[in-house]
């Protein structure tokens, strides 16, 4: 118990500071951002995919950055009636060619369309989730596979389910998921996990992690249906 308390509390100390450093790198890397793009726009095709390539690796700094300040403060400012269906397929498209690059196609599936799919959640943290959990979901993935993006709903909650055709967990990895700095990866952070389980449960929400070695691993996100009031 002591010990946990000293861990939680390391990890505090941990946050903010990385999340003040995150914040201040994040302004110069809009600028250099901004400037690749106005060059990428004008140049010619040949230096087209290295400013591309480089555009890419901003990219992902800026994901990295974002974990880094959720996991400071994941608790939401923006909260509002979100409908799923539009919100998973505009975070899908995003992913999208991410997902092509490494030969992985990601799919959209909306069952019970015709019952209403509402919650009540932040969309920039949610989709931060979404992100992390479909990056994880490519990342598992040698050669090629599917992740299945999917939005249903029973009585009176919401489920939204990330599903891989990846390597999937051994048991001792699924332990570790929500460790802080676990990763079995070159270039992991360990923090996508982590921060996904915070934002979901700073929204009310619940999120369980199911894995086969060999089979894939599908991550379920429930929270309270609800009934926007302007219907
Ligand atoms: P990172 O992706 O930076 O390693 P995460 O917190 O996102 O950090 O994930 C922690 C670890 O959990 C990963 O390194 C991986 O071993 C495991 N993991 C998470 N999601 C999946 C998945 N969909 N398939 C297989 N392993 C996963
Ligand atoms: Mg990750």
């Amino acid at each position: 118990m002591r010990h946990e308390l000293e861990q939680n509390e390391k990890l505090k100390i941990v946050s903010q500071l990385a999340a003040s450093v995150a914040h201040e790198v994040r302004n110069p890397l809009t600028v250099v951002k901004g400037f690749l793009q106005l060059f990428k726009e004008n140049a010619d095709e040949s230096k087209k995919n290295y400013l591309q390539i480089a555009l890419s690796e901003l990219e992902r700094a800026e994901l990295i950055i974002t974990d880094y300040l959720n996991l400071a403060k994941p608790h939401s400012e923006h909260l509002e009636t979100v409908y799923v269906p539009d919100f998973l397929h505009h975070t899908v498209e995003m992913m999208y060619s991410y997902g092509l690059i490494k030969n992985v196609e990601i799919k959209l599936v909306i069952s019970f369309a015709d019952k209403e799919l509402y919650i009540t959640a932040d969309k920039t943290k949610l989709s931060q989730v979404i992100i992390n959990l479909i990056k994880n979901g490519v990342e598992a993935i040698s050669k090629s596979g599917t992740v299945t993006v999917s939005g249903s709903r029973d009585a009176h909650t919401v489920v939204i389910e990330v599903a891989d055709t990846g390597a999937g967990m051994s048991e001792e990895t699924i332990a570790n998921i929500g460790t802080p700095f676990f990763t079995t990866k070159e270039s992991g952070t360990g923090l996508g996990t982590l921060v996904s389980i915070r934002i979901v449960e700073a929204m009310s929400g619940k999120i369980s992690f199911a894995s086969k070695p060999g089979k894939g691993t599908t991550v379920t996100l429930k929270f309270p249906a609800v009934t926007p009031i302007d219907k």
